[in-house]
């Protein structure tokens, strides 16, 4: 038997959902060319679609198959129907949903099937699962193990907002190459590129210098201008933008910067700001050693930054970290400064990021092209 080992996820929010996801388990270990291996533990979590439907259960089944993805897909539905699976509306209630997550290394991009799942990468209800049972399985689209993928979302679920501008927002320390890589993407994915106005700061190369007493000036100029750069009426929803800084950003510097009876001023005007600012879809943090940012701040010689301590950086690297060790708001994809270098390297992470900004309805599969 030609097998392949396929993981299918079983989702069920009415009646009970334990015994529906028990009974489809069941049922796929007797489809004739399907033996059930193993299966992760459950996991409780809001429905995507809406405040108003109940929460879901959710497992992951392991199995060994001979099928073909087409064949088990059928055998799936089959499944769902059996155990009364009404089709009412998109991601409304059902007592029991199976999904072809992966099928070995099968890309299959048709309307009545895609593998890997469309969304997989964007939803932490399968991707723990999958982390639980093969961490170590790579995606054959992103090219990412499973235990990368659901590292990612920390824990969230996320689906791309059709209205919603496509904000990649790249980060990290300075020096790391951010700006370069800002260009480099927003060329690939046909975006636009937005920069931080560091060169239109009139403060910054003071306090640089060491007037710290401009260092509120300079921040609220930073504040403002990241405000003005990404306010929904600066973006328009659908299209791609990339720019080199997270907003919170603002409030790393900020703390780096003022004393601690301006960062309270600071800290009360900024969490209104933050409020305008659209959310990014993605984040790209780009990881470098402090180093290697040194060694890039002294060969790209912008006068200001020719002070900056090894120390100074550690800092920032910190509460970088801080950050993106509590982040919600979108995934995160850590790259290697050293991975994005090379103009082909640029363009595999752009299709990767795009499979982050694809709308799933709206957008071509953006397996086909891979
Ligand atoms: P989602 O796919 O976002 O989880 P859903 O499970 O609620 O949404 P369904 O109504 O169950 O969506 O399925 C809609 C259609 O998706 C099905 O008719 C099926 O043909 C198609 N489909 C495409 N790829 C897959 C896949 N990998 N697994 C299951 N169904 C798929
Ligand atoms: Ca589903
Ligand atoms: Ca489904």
């Amino acid at each position: 038997m030609n097998s392949t080992i396929a993981y299918i996820g079983l989702g069920s929010n009415e009646g009970d959902r334990h015994l529906f996801i028990q009974s489809a388990a069941e049922m796929l270990a007797g489809v004739p060319g399907c033996r059930l291996c193993r299966q992760s533990r459950m996991i409780e979590t809001h429905a995507l679609g809406g405040a108003g439907n109940a929460d879901y259960l959710n497992t992951v089944a392991e199995i060994e198959t001979s099928l073909t993805p087409e064949s088990l897909l059928q055998a799936m539905q089959d499944i769902e129907l059996r155990l009364g699976r009404v089709r009412v509306e998109k991601w409304g209630p059902r007592t029991v949903d199976l999904d072809l997550l992966l099928c070995g290394e099968r890309i299959v991009c048709e309307p009545s099937l895609t593998v890997p799942h469309r969304q997989l990468h964007l939803r932490s209800f399968v991707l723990a699962g999958l982390a639980e049972l093969c961490p170590e399985r790579v995606h054959p689209v992103l090219r990412r193990d499973m235990r990368t993928l659901a590292g990612r979302l920390n824990g969230q679920n996320f689906f791309v907002r059709p209205d919603k501008p496509r904000l990649i927002s790249i980060t990290g320390l300075i020096g790391v190459g951010k700006t370069t890589l800002t260009r480099g993407l927003a060329n690939a994915l046909a975006g636009q590129a937005i920069y931080e106005e560091f060169d239109k700061n009139p403060y910054l190369a003071e306090v640089y210098a060491g007037h710290t007493e401009l260092a509120l000036d300079s921040e609220l100029y930073f504040l403002c201008s990241s405000v003005r750069q990404l306010s929904p009426e600066a973006l328009n929803s659908g299209k791609i933008y990339v720019n080199d800084y997270v907003f919170e950003k603002a409030l790393i510097y900020a703390r780096s910067w003022l004393a601690p009876e301006l960062l309270a001023e600071y800290e009360t005007i900024y969490p209104e700001q933050h409020e305008k600012a659209a959310v990014p879809m993605v984040v790209i943090y780009l990881e470098d050693t402090v180093e290697h940012c040194l060694q890039r701040i002294h060969q790209r010689h912008r006068p200001f930054e020719q002070g900056i301590q090894p120390e100074f950086l550690a800092n920032l690297e910190k509460w970088y970290n801080d950050l993106f060790e509590q982040w919600t708001a979108c995934p995160v994809i850590r790259v290697r400064a050293e991975e994005c270098r090379l103009p082909e390297q640029v363009e595999t992470l752009a299709r990767e990021i795009s499979c982050y900004v694809t709308h799933e309805e709206k957008d071509r599969c953006t397996w086909s092209t891979q």
